[in-house]
């Protein structure tokens, strides 16, 4: 017997319908490129995101074409997730940090039609736009009288003349939840940036999880301030979140250190906020520089790497605001965990709740977690067995667009289902998870990845170099630099600069290494594989010669 209750698809317009009915007048406050502060309500937001939708529609774009986005977080690119996605479109989030060439190849790759940019992105617009044929329009995000003359990119257009000419009325189709509605590219070990198709399904179930009280709290009561930038996963799926709870919503755009950010939380109220440490180290260093305090942030999730225990204690014990460590991934669109206490941890000492504090936390309702050794069989939940991370549930990846790579769910007995994260992880008796480790090869630097395979095959490409392992090391400001470790061609010669200098305009600055280490050979495993675990081992300890 089936139940008699009635079916409703979970929408992404259904968000803003929702807050537009019931928190039309509710702010959002963006700073634009220009560095000025922009204000508007949900419901002017709902209107545009229908103007957005209606010039799709007027272009063409079929259900499920790709809209890609380079932009920084702010209105505009606001009201494209909404009405990119409302529409039945995909809204395709480009990380503006890569090379214009690996941009290129993934626009390519998902075959993006329409890509709108802020005019910060305008040269590596104008550097990769012929090797984007299937980009019919390019709509830069800005007014009409700001079009750059003579950018020589064909078919551009300013945004506010794109949907100017569109009326606000327009109603959101019903269509399939299981349908996709954004798509967000993650840098693999092995060759190309893989695609997670996120459905609307899907991003509704997260939005509604991150919401809940152990999750981020998130009321109509507060002020959301997403540092962690809308192209990197959704902005960890707050502006839908902020939708669905009818908050506040602040943007920061380009403006993202210190500063900026800590005058954003004063003079808009911010209550709540998210981003990676690196951003907060910063903003941290600035409050302790010039003594100033919060009157509003109440808490922060903190994820994307481990956050130190130090920053989690500065802004508790200085600061009065709850660090609410989580952990996620772009496949888990992205939040799996985050660190708040049971009930029965309120009577611990200080210390005992400290060091539950540090973990990145328990399942959201939705995430089932286990760990496993390498034979696949499981281990004991007893906060000291590590092993690796496997998730599963109804916002967790099931297959790479385009899954040239393969299932990335490896179909064995033991993993049926459930997605290998990469990471290494105990899981203690209470279900805190904890990340001892990755097992992935990228690097982190600032919360960004870099392919060492990418900075690898650059290297390869110097005649001189015969061999060449990309490992991270530890930098007090970054997290992790790259550094890449090189064995010569017997009988060539290049020095550490030359190599250094090799990499110019071949990566973006910030995925150069910063150091070349030569070795007369780099260990192997038994099939042959570079023994990046070894590397690391002889790099511990490692001093960078010159900070970046
Ligand atoms: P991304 O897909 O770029 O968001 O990167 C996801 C990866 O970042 C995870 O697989 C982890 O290796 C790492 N990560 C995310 N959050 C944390 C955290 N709180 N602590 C340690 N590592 C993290």
């Amino acid at each position: 017997m089936q139940g008699l209750m009635q079916s409703v698809p979970l929408l992404i317009s259904s968000l803003l319908a929702h807050v537009e009915r019931h928190h039309g007048d509710a702010d959002i406050v963006s700073r634009r490129v220009e560095g000025d502060l922009h204000r508007y309500t949900w419901a002017d937001c709902a209107g545009r995101a229908r103007q957005v939708a209606r010039a799709l529609d007027a272009q063409g774009l079929p259900f499920s074409g790709r809209v890609a986005t380079l932009a920084w977080n702010g209105y505009r690119h606001l009201e494209l997730y909404y009405g990119v996605s409302g529409s039945g479109r995909v809204l395709h989030t480009l990380n503006p940090r890569l090379h214009a060439d690996q941009i290129a190849w993934i626009v390519n790759h998902a075959e993006d039609q329409v890509l709108c940019f802020d005019l910060t992105f305008l040269p590596a617009v104008q550097a990769m736009h012929a090797s984007c044929p299937t980009v019919e329009k390019w709509v830069a995000l800005c007014d009409a009288d700001r079009l750059p003359a003579g950018s020589g990119i064909p078919n551009l257009v300013s945004y506010e003349h794109w949907i100017g000419a569109q009326p606000g009325r327009y109603a959101w189709p019903d269509f399939d939840e299981n349908s996709a509605c954004g798509m967000c590219y993650t840098s693999g070990t092995t060759g190309h940036p893989k695609a997670v198709l996120y459905s609307h399904r899907s991003t509704v179930l997260h939005a509604c999880a991150a919401a809940l009280p152990d999750a981020m709290n998130l009321s109509a009561r507060d002020a959301v301030l997403p540092v962690v930038p809308m192209f990197h996963v959704n902005a960890w799926g707050l502006p839908y979140s902020a939708a669905m709870v009818g908050a506040k919503l602040v943007l920061p755009g380009a403006a993202m250190d210190g500063k900026s950010i800590f005058e954003l939380i004063e003079t808009e109220g911010v209550t709540f906020a998210a981003g990676v440490p690196t951003v907060w180290q910063t903003m941290l260093g600035h409050m302790q520089a010039n003594d100033l305090r919060f009157s509003t942030l109440g808490r922060t999730v903190i994820g994307g790497s481990a956050c130190p225990p130090a920053m989690i204690d500065a802004f508790r014990e200085r600061y009065g605001v709850e660090v609410l460590h989580a952990w996620g991934m772009t496949e888990v669109s992205p939040l799996g965990t985050l660190c708040t206490l049971k009930r029965k941890h309120l009577s611990l000492p200080r210390g005992e709740q400290a060091a539950i504090r540090l973990k990145q936390g328990r399942a959201l309702f939705g995430v089932d977690m286990k760990i496993v050794g390498s034979g696949g069989e499981e281990l004991p939940w007893d906060g000291k067995a590590a092993g690796n991370l496997l998730v599963k549930g109804p916002w967790v990846v099931k297959a790479y667009f385009k899954g040239e790579d393969g299932d990335p769910l490896v179909p064995d007995a033991q993993r049926r289902g459930w997605f290998p994260t990469g990471d290494v992880a105990t899981i203690d008796a209470d279900g805190y998870l904890q990340i001892t480790d990755r097992s992935k090869d990228v690097i982190k630097s600032g919360g960004e990845w870099i392919s060492s395979i990418d900075i690898e095959n650059i290297a390869l490409s110097h005649p001189a170099v015969a061999m060449a392992a990309c490992v991270g090391v530890f930098h007090p400001r970054w997290g992790e630099r790259p550094v890449i470790v090189v064995a010569r061609k017997p009988g060539s010669e290049v020095t550490r600069d030359e190599l250094l200098k090799f990499y110019d305009g071949k990566a973006a600055k910030w995925q150069i290494p910063d150091d070349v280490v030569f070795v007369e050979a780099i260990p192997l495993g038994p099939t042959g594989k570079m023994l990046k675990t070894t590397l690391r081992e002889q790099l511990r300890g490692y001093q960078l010669t010159e900070a970046r």
